[in-house]
């Protein structure tokens, strides 16, 4: 059987090779028919559908009917992400996997500050929001990545349905 993830990257290249030869308005209207045709999953906070759903933030889709880029609007790219981290706060390895825990944690002065990375990853559309944030600590920043995108689709993630949202209102 095929996990959530595998099943994520087949429909998402599907989409990805669907929309690879149109235009800017086409894809546009591409996007608002998987976003109507995925409206009741959002509305029922549907986990099984999580992976249909991730499919609408993938940064291909980040454009308006007219080409612009709407990510700066929307929280895509948002400068403070990076911002707000002091030496005390601690490494978040545990929400990813439950059976870690950051050893480093009890020796701050060792470890060094934490450092602010994309839960659902950036490069698959995860926005630069809090709500998508995860404090690592440097040694588990490196080994976070395939455990993160396996793990991802056991909670429905509270930011997307207003994230999605956001993307409708200038895609519309
Ligand atoms: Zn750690």
């Amino acid at each position: 059987m095929m996990s959530k993830l595998d099943t994520y990257f087949s429909n998402l290249l599907n989409h990805l090779f669907t929309i690879s030869n149109l235009g800017y308005n086409e894809k546009n209207e591409y996007w608002i028919e998987l976003y109507n045709n995925a409206e009741q999953f959002l509305n029922n906070n549907d986990l099984k559908n999580l992976h249909n759903i991730m499919i609408l933030i993938h940064p291909d889709f980040l454009y308006d009917n007219q080409g612009e880029f709407i990510g700066d609007h929307i929280g895509y790219n948002d400068r403070s992400f990076n911002l707000g981290i002091n030496e005390s706060d601690i490494c978040q390895i545990n929400k990813i996997s439950e059976k870690s825990i950051c050893q480093f944690n009890s020796y701050k002065n060792i470890r060094g500050k934490c450092q602010a990375d994309h839960y659902w990853p950036y490069s698959l559309g995860g926005p630069s929001i809090f709500e998508n944030r995860i404090l690592l600590c440097k040694y588990h920043n490196v080994a976070k990545s395939n455990s993160i995108l396996e793990d991802f689709w056991k909670t429905y993630p509270d930011w997307i349905n207003d994230y999605i949202e956001r993307m409708y209102n200038f895609k519309k």
